[in-house]
């Protein structure tokens, strides 16, 4: 699972597709507590989606 902001939502899906061969469910993040304070996975911006294979 990736987190990701605005910019590297793209590379998320990419990297998540490359590596499962299905495509990615594609969520908001801070939708529950789990994720309020997540940084994008790729840079130290806050996460603004969460990409599950
Ligand atoms: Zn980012």
């Amino acid at each position: 699972m990736y987190f990701a902001c605005n910019e590297h939502i793209e590379l998320a899906i990419d990297m998540t597709v490359d590596e499962q061969e299905s495509a990615p469910i594609v969520d908001k993040a801070g939708t529950n507590n789990d994720t309020l304070s997540t940084v994008c996975s790729f840079c130290e911006n806050d996460a603004i989606y969460r990409v599950s294979p």
